[in-house]
Parts: C-alpha cells; sequence; structure tokens
C-alpha cells in the first residue's frame, strides 16, 4: 500500500507555496486504516514536511506509532479524529490558515456563511444553477476541544451541503475520501473565498 503521508507531504509544500500554509500553521491528516490516520507531528513547517514528520493516532486521540522521538500529533488532533470517526468514508482532513479564510469568516449570516454561487461549486458535486450553499463557521476558543464539541453538536442537528467548515479568523478544515480529493476541495473553496474576498472589495 502507497504511504499515505506521501500525499500529505505534497500537499503541504503545494499549500505553503500558494500562503495558505504559513510556518508551521495548519494540519494534514490521511487515514491509515479504519481505527486510526496519520497526522502531522506538532510544530513542524508544512512546506518543508519529511517522512518522519507524522504520528499516527487512533479515532480516541492516542498515539499509535511515531517515526520520530519525541513528536507529539497536532494540537488540532481531535476535529480530525471526530471527522475520522463520525463518517467511515472519509480518507484525509487538510486544515490550512489562509488569509481569505479568515476574511471570509466575517461575512456571516447567523452562523453560516454563504458561498458564491461560482461554477466551482459543481467539483463538490453541486449541480444546480446559482447554487445556495452555506457552510458552518465556528468560534474559535482557544481550548482546541471546545471547537470540536461546537462542531459535533452541529453535526448531530446538520447535515454538511459540502465537506467545508471554518473557524473563525483562524482557518479552514476539508474532508474528502481520499488525499487527492480533499486537495481538490481545499482548492476549490480557497479559490471561491478568494472570489468572494474581491467582490466585496469591488464593492459587488
Ligand atoms: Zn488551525
Amino acid at each position: 500500500m502507497a504511504d499515505p503521508c506521501e500525499d500529505l507531504i505534497k500537499a503541504g509544500r503545494i499549500f505553503h507555496a500558494k500562503g495558505w500554509m504559513e510556518g508551521t500553521g495548519g494540519n494534514l491528516s490521511a487515514r491509515h486504516d479504519e481505527k486510526s490516520f496519520w497526522i502531522t507531528s506538532s510544530g513542524k513547517h508544512k512546506g518543508e514536511l519529511g517522512g518522519n514528520d507524522f504520528v499516527r493516532v487512533d479515532l480516541d486521540g492516542g498515539v499509535v506509532e511515531r517515526r520520530e522521538e519525541p513528536s507529539k500529533p497536532s494540537a488540532e488532533t481531535s476535529i480530525h479524529q471526530l471527522l475520522y470517526k463520525r463518517f467511515p468514508i472519509v480518507g484525509a482532513v487538510y486544515h490550512v490558515h489562509s488569509v481569505e479564510a479568515n476574511l471570509v469568516s466575517m461575512f456571516t449570516e447567523g452562523e453560516m456563511v454563504r458561498l458564491a454561487p461560482l461554477e466551482v461549486i459543481k467539483g463538490f458535486n453541486i449541480w444546480t444553477e446559482d447554487p445556495e450553499v452555506s457552510i458552518p463557521v465556528f468560534r474559535n476558543h482557544g481550548e482546541v476541544d471546545r471547537i470540536t464539541a461546537d462542531f459535533a453538536g452541529w453535526l448531530d442537528g446538520n447535515t454538511p451541503l459540502i465537506p467545508v467548515m471554518l473557524i473563525r479568523r483562524h482557518g479552514v478544515t476539508v474532508w474528502g475520501e481520499t488525499p487527492a480529493k480533499a486537495r481538490n476541495y481545499v482548492e476549490l473553496i480557497e479559490y471561491i473565498f478568494k472570489y468572494m474576498v474581491g467582490a466585496r472589495q469591488l464593492g459587488l
């Protein structure tokens, strides 16, 4: 089986180059099996990830395997855990800290942001004309577990239209069946965010 961390290394390099993962910010994970996933170790530069910069954790957050001692999983691991646990089909979870995600997180109506109805939304398998797609925005609690609890509560009562959530003035998280799909979703949502910021600047 191919090493899923190779996909994460590649995604980190691309997202860093785009300015979506500056320094050590953000985190990337990919499923290993039904009970565990690989996630970036805390404090690693995302543009320069190496094969040892990952930790394998189980769905309850326990470390199963390290490639380097000492290393600990990303501080935001609980959000990834929630998604792997809740959706067995999820194969990768990517979280980046882009400027556009932070700006768009302020464009809320209630606790949701309505996305501009752009053609690229088809990339999320939404085929209606002028699609009305909103994504949830969560408060950026200092304690990550509180963000995860809010998100879990939201998922109890709502089905996400597209696999994207925002944390206010923090970043965006996407999930997909494979690392390739998750990478595609990050690129699509960042395109939409960039458009939305640009449209506001132009007063559209
Ligand atoms: Zn973050």
